[in-house]
């Protein structure tokens, strides 16, 4: 559409730490300058997988990271890192313990050569102020600090570079409830202000109902449905996200998938199922399901993947 600011595709990429293994199978994100494009999902359904191929900090196993149509995985890292900064969930683990809070937030602008070193001080008050943090604070180190002060330090170290996209992964699930929407209220407040562009991942459906203008719905490494956000919560299309919206899933992480009512556990990513992927958890599964994988089909405000919704396949069923 007219309004694309940037388009992200990613080929795929398997991410194998100890346990689940995390997977990103051809994604594109399309996103309009200055809107937050919601990302949702189980546990383990390649989110935060996702987001680390977009920071450079996971390279693809096969195909190529793009930005606007240019590949980036062979670029320098640092040029990426620029354009894309992100808040990720744990301020703690995500701060040098051993740097002042003045250090870290100004840290960008050092490692990206942006202006002069006798500026920095005066950028880094500025992005104090933009956070709610008292400038008595930026000879602390984040040991001294709450939870949300933190997080607060985590923003304005993403935001000191102006990025073209923040990508917000569990921004708050960290945090003690209270602080919470504190700290949501800010990002969304620093968004409008600014004029950012959020990539918000999150377990959380209400947290994206009230931040984002559109949302994705990530299965198995693919978005099967993307809507403006009224749209997928009022009238949601493809039957995965039907179930996630009616709490049949839990995408709470850690929580493990109980999906009794889906029939089957959630598959093994490096070993998909046949088709569409989501056929063995299916109440609408067609036998056409069980061997050709959905094409993504327009609708109003963005896409489903589903044979539903593809006249020709239910037809042929
Ligand atoms: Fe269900 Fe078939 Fe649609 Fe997949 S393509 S979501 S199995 S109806
Ligand atoms: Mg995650």
């Amino acid at each position: 559409t007219a309004n694309v600011f940037r388009t992200f595709q990613v080929g795929t990429g398997f991410l194998k730490p100890k346990r689940p293994l995390h997977a990103v199978n051809g994604v594109t994100l399309r996103l309009a300058k200055g809107e937050v494009l919601g990302l949702v999902g189980e546990s383990g359904c390649g989110k935060s997988t996702l987001a680390k191929m977009l920071l450079g900090l996971l390279p693809p196993t096969s195909g190529d990271i793009l930005i606007s149509g240019q590949a980036i995985s062979g670029l320098d890292r640092r040029a990426t890192a620029r354009r894309i900064q992100p808040i990720f969930q744990d301020p703690y683990s995500s701060l040098n313990p051993r740097k002042t809070i003045g250090d870290i937030i100004q840290l960008p602008l050092k490692v990206h050569r942006v202006g002069t070193s006798a500026e920095w001080p005066a950028k880094v008050r500025e992005m104090m102020d933009m956070v709610g943090l008292p400038h008595r604070y930026a000879g602390n180190y984040p040991s001294q600090l709450s939870g949300g002060q933190r997080q607060r330090v985590a923003i304005a170290r993403a935001l000191i570079m102006r990025p073209e996209l923040v990508i917000c992964d569990e921004p708050t699930s960290a945090l003690d409830v209270s602080v919470q929407s504190q700290i949501l209220n800010l990002l969304l407040d620093l968004q409008r202000e600014l004029g950012l562009t959020y990539l918000l991942i999150s377990h959380n459906l209400a947290v994206v109902e009230h931040m984002a203008n559109r949302v994705a719905v990530m299965y198995l490494g693919r978005i099967v449905e993307e809507a403006a956000t009224d749209q997928l919560f009022d009238n949601p299309q493809h039957p995965y996200t039907q179930a996630l919206l009616a709490s049949v899933l839990t995408p709470e992480p850690g929580l493990g998938v109980p999906d009794a009512n889906l029939g089957a556990t959630f598959p093994n990513p490096i070993d998909p199922p046949s088709g569409c992927t989501f056929h063995p958890r299916c109440p609408h599964a067609m036998p056409v399901c069980r061997t050709i994988a959905p094409k993504p089909i327009a609708n109003a405000t963005g896409h489903v993947e589903c044979h539903l919704y593809d006249a020709e396949m239910k037809k042929a069923s």
